[in-house]
């Protein structure tokens, strides 16, 4: 079955913006960042060339799964230019414990409006 495109609600997209400014404030990493949603047959992937890291997110996963696997993806950029970003290694789990906790910080601090 081939993966569909899952529309996020106004509040949904509005929280995605928010949690995106405030990784880059508080989870900053050594270079800057595009994230894209797009159509993958994974979740996400990350990746860098000589100047920028690249964060996609499968535009098939609904809100939920698109900030664990943005978590995830910015996990894998803290752990730096140079070292291989692909391990699921102690580096990787201690960084996305850190991240997951900045998002967990950032989603108690969301406009109330915001709330579901
Ligand atoms: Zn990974």
């Amino acid at each position: 079955m081939k993966a569909r495109p899952k529309r996020l609600t106004h509040k949904q997209r509005r929280k995605w913006h928010i949690y995106l400014y405030w990784l880059r404030e508080r989870m900053p990493l050594s270079a800057p960042v595009i994230v894209r949603t797009c159509l993958l047959s994974d979740s996400g992937d990350s990746n860098r060339d000589s100047a920028r890291f690249y964060i996609r997110v499968g535009n098939h996963l609904d809100y939920r799964a698109r900030i664990e696997t943005l978590a995830h993806e910015w996990a894998h950029c803290r752990i730096g230019w140079d070292t291989v970003m692909l391990d699921h290694n102690a580096a990787f789990w201690a960084e996305f414990g850190a991240v997951d906790a900045a998002m967990v910080t950032i989603s108690a601090e969301m406009p109330e409006e915001l709330e579901d």
